[in-house]
Parts: C-alpha cells; structure tokens; sequence
C-alpha cells in the first residue's frame, strides 16, 4: 500500500510527534470573541452552523466580563466573530468597551448585515473607532458566491463593499483596514493565496470598482453544516485524505492556537473557534472568562483533533 493511504487517517496527533512536532502554547496575545451564532445567512462551509433559526447569543453581562478580561490581559489584538455580529443588540457596548483596551480590533461580518439603518449605525461606529474588518466573500464571482449562501447574497454584499470604500475603508494607504477572507465553494482546497488576492482585486475593481487591502484564503474546516455536505455528496473521504495529505510541517509555527484564547456567547473558554464548534474546552473542562486570573502558560498542550488537518494544509490557518 502506498504511503499516503497508510496515512490516511492517522490520527492529528500522531502526524505532529511523526515529524518532531507538538501542538502547544506560546505567549497568550490574541483573544477572539464569539458573539453568538445568529445570522441571516446559512452558508454552506459554516463549521458552526450559524443561521436565523440560531437564538445563541451573548449577553451585555458576559461583555461585561470580556472586556474586563481585555483590561486585565491587553491583548495585542481582539477579534469579534459569530454568526452575524450585527445581529447582536449589544455589540456598540462590546466595540465600544473593547477599543481603548487593544491595538487592533477586528470586527468580523458577511457584509449582507451590513445593510439597513443599523449597519449604517455600526459602519459610523467602526469607522469612529478604526475597527478593522474582515469580510467573508467566498468567491470574486456571483455564481459561486451565490452557491454558498443563497440567491441575492452577491449584489448586497457588492453594495457593502461600495459602501465600505465610500467611508475610507479598504482604499490604497487608508488606514481604516478592509480585508476579504474567501474559502472554496466545494470539496476541494483553496487556490494560494497570493495568486487569489490578486484575481479578487483585479475583478472586484474593474466590474465593480471596489477595493480591499488583503485576500485570506483558507480551507474549509470539515465540521458542521460543511461536513454533513461532504457526507451527503460523498465526498468526505476524499475530502480528508486531501487535507491529510496535504499537510505541512511548516504551518505548525504559526496557528493561531498557539498565540490564541476564544471565548464563546456564554463566556466559556476554547483554544479555537473551531474547538468551540466542537465543544472542546480549554484545558479539558468548561471555564469561565470571567474566572481566568492568568493565562495558560507557553508550553501548555493544546488539544489535538482530526479537524486540526484543515489548518496545516498548504499555508495553514493562521
Ligand atoms: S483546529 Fe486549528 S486552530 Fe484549532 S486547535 Fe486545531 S490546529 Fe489549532
């Protein structure tokens, strides 16, 4: 039997001591934020399985406890993340409370719940406190756009992206940060990144005259909503063995675990947002942002999965 299929399904753990390697901490200096799991989209790659029928969200009092986590621990960055931020009644508290406390805050958004009086609100709201923020657009293209989160999804978040750049963001040398993350509409691995970025820009800015500063390219995580396709096409195997065989030693370095805690809606602790989907707390037990009086130390173990592979194929998941 060749190598690659004796290696299929090896196990994550054992692929890293395999090559010298363990999944542990380094020096704590991002926190991410997940606010809940309502959206008003229901997108096909969705690791949490976000959407409208979602009711998990956080509430002013475990922002309460966020931000003063960020007043304990100054994070270098802090990023928010969902489902949909803006469906969250709070969230102006939460940005509002978080900005003074960190270099870099980064509100994550699908663009379509940018739309309306209250993402015109929240635009005023990013653009006063120089939020950055990192759309979600799987494709530079309607159809495949369109394919993943439903008919209607490509002219509004065009429409948002104008709109972005009409208030600075994502203009060459702005410093009010835009950044697009795209992943694959199907079973298959991102495109590099560079090459991506480039095809983004060159297409976004001719057919529809928008600008963005960074592309992030990244595989789909086979968890969810994302993994059920993969069952129902049949493609799941296949799917595995591509990120298995794809690994790189390289990507170990940089995961955003490494540097990394994530909290979720109710204010539990995880190492990733992945995690998170899969209720893998941190530390193997359920613990409270609010009762975390110092961070995990560098050289603390990180629990290993199998879904770990997506972030360790090609350039990795940073
Ligand atoms: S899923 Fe990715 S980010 Fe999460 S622990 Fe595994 S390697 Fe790290």
């Amino acid at each position: 039997m060749d190598e690659s299929k004796q290696r299929r399904g090896e196990p994550f753990g054992e692929r890293l001591a395999r090559h010298g390697l363990a999944l542990t901490r380094e020096r704590t200096t991002a926190l991410q934020v997940n606010v809940g799991l309502a959206c008003d989209l229901s997108c096909g790659h969705c690791h949490l399985e976000a959407g409208p029928a979602r009711g998990e969200m956080m509430s002013r009092a475990v922002m309460a406890e966020v931000i003063g986590c960020a007043r304990r621990f100054r994070f270098d960055s802090i990023d928010l993340t969902g489902g949909a931020p803006e469906l969250v009644p709070d969230l102006p508290y939460l940005v509002r409370g978080l900005a003074p406390e960190t270099r870099r805050l980064i509100v994550r958004t699908n663009l379509v719940s940018l739309e309306g009086e209250r993402g015109e609100e929240l635009l005023q709201l990013y653009r006063e406190l120089k939020v950055v923020l990192v759309a979600s657009l799987p494709a530079g293209n309607q159809a495949q756009t369109e394919a993943q989160r439903g008919a209607g999804v490509w002219q509004k978040s065009i429409r948002a992206l104008q709109r972005l750049n009409e208030l600075g963001y994502g203009l060459p040398g702005s410093p009010l940060e835009l950044d697009l993350v795209s992943n694959p509409s199907g079973a298959f691995l991102p495109a590099p990144q560079l090459q991506a970025q480039e095809k983004f820009q060159r297409d976004l800015a001719r057919k529809h005259g928008v600008s963005f500063h960074n592309l992030y390219t990244f595989a789909n995580v086979p968890l969810g909503r994302f993994r059920r396709f993969l069952e129902r096409s049949g493609n799941l195997d296949d799917y595995l063995e591509k990120l298995t065989a794809g690994f790189n030693p390289c990507a170990v370095a940089g995961l955003m675990c490494r540097s990394q805690l994530s909290v979720d809606w109710c204010g539990r602790l995880y190492d990733c947002d992945f995690h998170l989907a899969q209720g893998l707390f941190l530390g193997g037990a359920a613990r409270f942002i609010a009762d975390l009086d110092e961070l995990p130390a560098p050289g603390t173990p990180i629990a290993a999965a199998d879904h770990c592979y997506a972030c360790t194929v090609g350039s990795g998941f940073t």
